[in-house]
């Protein structure tokens, strides 16, 4: 596959460039690289800017099963990938309990794809972009877009590049949630773990490692300080990140992961003989809602729209199949030449965000984990239930443990939670 930094027939145009548009995107993340290649199966003009050169480093490297099909669609066959590691399942194991519960893919409810991968998100998200290229859209790289006003018929963005008028915009800025920052609509979620410190390692080959996610499966191992993920890539390599509520104040990001695998006998025997081979990183309050996502002729989609929690690895998930989703309401709007109309759109979306935050807001009571998570096993049906759900299949009425999640209220959180701008 080919990694140069830029799709080939993009060209960096000076700052007094002017570019007409029907959509200019803000943002090559999987969000806005999978939204401009739907666009252009639909015929639309497209440009997406991104501030980055790509490849560029991003965590989150867990994909769920109804991505699959999705990125597909626009030409993308992870199979054929050499970043891409095939994902069957996921395994939870509780330190403190020693309970456990394997989630296979294939015995979702009938209809889910039966496997996700596990992707370097620096070439993944690059093949997304370079998909949405080879479409059609105009994706240029290192270019940000500053700022923008939108008007009766269209949106005026200028940036780097020069200006841009569009007949629509759209946000899929990532954690940046441009529109968000400026409506001061973004509210954080404090009820998730909300500091995540990780690295990678190299030459992981223990027996414990080879055990847990020698198949490709993602472990989710609970622990006193929080849980960790273990995510394999291909080569021999794991992806680690403990997520805490609250780190101890002063503490580094490395301090943090290397206590946590050194103070843990799973862990150590995991990562017995393995090489770190990245930087150790932190990132913290990621966990939050846009309530005002979209305007007569800007919307928001991917992170720069909400991003709940890394528990269930729905952050790419949700950006392309709402995504998807954002295309085709883009696509009758320009096309009966008038403003969006989002309503029904964000019902939809809103599906996927409740049903994953109300999962999410029971994963972080021991007590739901341990009486019904675990104990889902031995229900034939209930594990089915819960494994649709954590494939990403979530627009079905035949799911009743979904439906049921759908029906009850948080006990904090959306819409009870203070309005904090960020
Ligand atoms: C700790 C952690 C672990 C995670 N693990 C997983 C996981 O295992 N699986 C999973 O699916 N998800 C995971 N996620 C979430 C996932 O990474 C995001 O949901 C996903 O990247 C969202 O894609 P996006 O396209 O919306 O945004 P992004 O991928 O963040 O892309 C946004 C892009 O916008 C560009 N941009 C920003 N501002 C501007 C501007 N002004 N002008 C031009 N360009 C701009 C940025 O350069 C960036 O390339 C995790 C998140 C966290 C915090």
């Amino acid at each position: 596959m080919k990694l140069d930094p830029q799709p080939s027939g993009t060209s960096k145009p000076t700052p007094s460039t002017r570019i007409e548009t029907e959509v200019a995107v803000i943002g090559a993340g999987p969000g806005g690289s999978a939204l401009a290649g739907f666009l252009r199966k639909r015929g639309h003009r497209v440009v997406v800017f991104d501030k980055d050169a790509f490849p560029r480093f991003h965590i989150g490297e867990s994909l769920l099963p109804m991505s699959i099909p999705a990125l597909d669609e626009i030409g993308l066959d992870l199979s054929r990938e050499p970043y891409a590691l095939k994902k069957p399942g996921a395994l939870f194991l509780d330190e403190g309990s020693s309970g456990n519960l394997r989630i296979n893919f294939a015995k979702a409810l009938p209809g889910s794809f039966p496997h996700a991968y596990q992707v370097e998100r620096q070439y993944f998200d690059h093949a997304v972009a370079q998909r949405a290229a080879a479409l059609g859209a105009d994706v240029r790289f290192q270019e940000e877009v500053h700022d923008w006003k939108e008007h009766a018929d269209h949106v005026e963005l200028t940036g780097s590049f020069g200006t841009c008028r569009a007949a629509i915009m759209v946000d899929a800025s990532g954690q940046q949630a441009l529109i968000g920052r400026r409506n001061r609509s973004v509210q954080q979620l404090e009820r998730f773990g909300r500091c995540a410190s990780f690295s990678t390692f190299a030459k992981v080959h223990s027996p414990t490692a080879r055990e847990g996610v020698g198949e490709g499966d993602i472990v989710i191992f609970l622990c006193s300080k929080g849980w960790v993920w273990l995510i394999p890539l291909p080569g021999a390599r794991v992806s680690v990140g403990l997520v805490e509520q609250k780190p101890v104040p002063g503490s580094t990001a490395e301090e943090t992961l290397m206590g946590c695998i050194q103070g843990s006998d799973y862990l150590s025997r995991f990562f017995d003989g393995a090489e770190r081979i990245a930087p150790f990183r932190r990132i913290a309050n990621y966990s939050y809602y846009n309530l005002a996502p979209s305007s007569a002729r800007t919307a928001s989609v991917g992170d720069a729209r909400a991003f709940l929690d890394p528990i269930f690895s729905s952050g790419v998930t949700i950006a392309v199949l709402t995504a998807r989703l954002l295309a085709q309401e883009i696509s009758a709007a320009l096309g009966e030449k008038r403003a969006l109309a989002l309503e029904d759109y964000w019902r939809r979306c809103e599906v996927a965000y409740t049903t994953f935050d109300r999962l999410i807001e029971r994963f972080y009571r021991p007590e739901w984990v341990r009486n019904v998570f675990f104990a889902s096993g031995t229900e034939d049906r209930l594990v089915r239930e819960f494994t649709s759900i954590l494939a990403g299949d979530v627009w079905r009425d035949d799911n009743d443990i979904q439906q049921k999640f759908l029906k009850t209220k948080p006990r904090t959180g959306f819409g009870s939670e203070p309005a904090k701008a960020r």
